[in-house]
């Protein structure tokens, strides 16, 4: 044996050894789950969720950290930038993929800056509006909308968020460019809906569900293929006349590049174990979603996914010409 034969695998016998002792004692402290957008909107009530049951099953507390801004760019960025220890973690949605073109200067490359650990929940959109908004109907909307365009506001939680995205494409069904406002989730801009500072909004479900059937906000359609359980009369896009609009927001869990698999895996262990309680089933059915299959609460199944995702919307984004440089 060579003196750097012998040297290189002498070094592979002690990381093996490091990360035996790593994975064995890890997580020994609590673990920070960032979600990109405010408290109180969709993507934090998900991430509350599973944090509180995967800490159960992990033995150490994930708390959540809301760092809002710039359609989850920013929150995503901190996360790229963070030491890649096993205990900083981001929880995000499909603005990962759709803001690798939206932003042309963006930070990080979403595909190169983090590890995967899985898929969460895919969750349909709603086009709701302010409760006295009024249009009856999705048809009665398009003209309305159509007509009105430059007095109507539309929410989002800025450029590369669902609702920005789910925006857009109604826009570009109805032909009509709505003013939109900008903010740091859906969840503040949920706040103004009800107290009607804002006329329209396009979002997740686990957002929208609770106000629907408390009749506090109107709904017109939702953007998946199938009417929900939780709503069935309420149309989809296609049969309300906006096939375009067809979109589902996948959430899925990541952490900075250089994380020890040892670390990736067991946490992704800890996200099946949290998907299979009865419980989140049931929490999510009640807001219009469902748990990830165990196959797809995984590293490679996150990592396809969002491959997959950034090569679908890059044509849709750069034909509608929508950029924040
Ligand atoms: N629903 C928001 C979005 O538009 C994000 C959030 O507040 O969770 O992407």
């Amino acid at each position: 044996m060579t003196l750097s034969v012998r040297f290189a695998a002498l070094a592979a016998a002690a990381s093996l050894a490091a990360n035996a002792a790593f994975a064995e004692g890890y997580p020994d402290r609590t673990i920070t789950m960032v979600v990109p957008f405010a408290a109180g909107g969709p993507t934090d009530t998900v991430g509350r969720l599973i944090a509180e049951k995967m800490s159960a099953d992990l033995g150490q507390q994930i708390i959540v950290e809301n760092v809002g801004g710039a359609g989850g760019t920013l929150g995503a960025g901190q996360v790229a930038e963070a030491e890649a220890d096993g205990y900083t973690i981001l929880l995000h949605h499909i603005g990962m993929a759709t803001s690798a073109t939206l932003y042309r200067n963006l930070a990080y490359q979403p595909l190169e800056a983090f590890e995967y650990v899985g898929l969460v929940t895919e969750v349909p959109m709603t086009i709701v509006a302010r409760a006295d908004f009024a249009p009856a109907d999705m048809a009665s909307m398009i003209a309305y909308v159509k007509e009105n365009a430059d007095t109507i506001t539309m929410a989002n939680a800025g450029i590369g968020a669902a609702s920005h995205l789910c925006g857009m494409l109604f826009m570009q069904a109805v032909e009509a460019p709505i003013v939109t406002v900008p903010y740091k989730g859906t969840g503040p801009a949920m706040t103004e809906l009800l107290g009607g500072q804002i006329d329209i909004m396009c979002d997740q479900s686990t957002n929208t569900a609770e106000q629907i059937k408390g009749g506090t906000i109107k709904a017109y359609a939702v953007t998946s293929p199938a009417r929900l359980d939780i709503f069935p009369d309420l149309p989809t896009v296609a049969e309300a006349g906006l096939p375009g609009v067809e979109v589902s927001i996948w959430h899925g869990i990541y952490a900075p590049k250089g994380t020890p698999v040892e670390a990736t895996e067991r946490l992704s262990a800890a996200l099946q174990v949290a998907l299979a309680d009865p419980e989140i089933a049931a929490k999510f059915a009640d807001l219009g979603t469902a748990p990830s299959s165990a196959a797809d609460a995984t590293p490679a199944a996150l990592k396809a996914k969002l491959e997959a995702e950034i090569a679908r919307w890059q044509p849709v984004i750069e034909a509608a010409g929508v950029y924040a440089d």
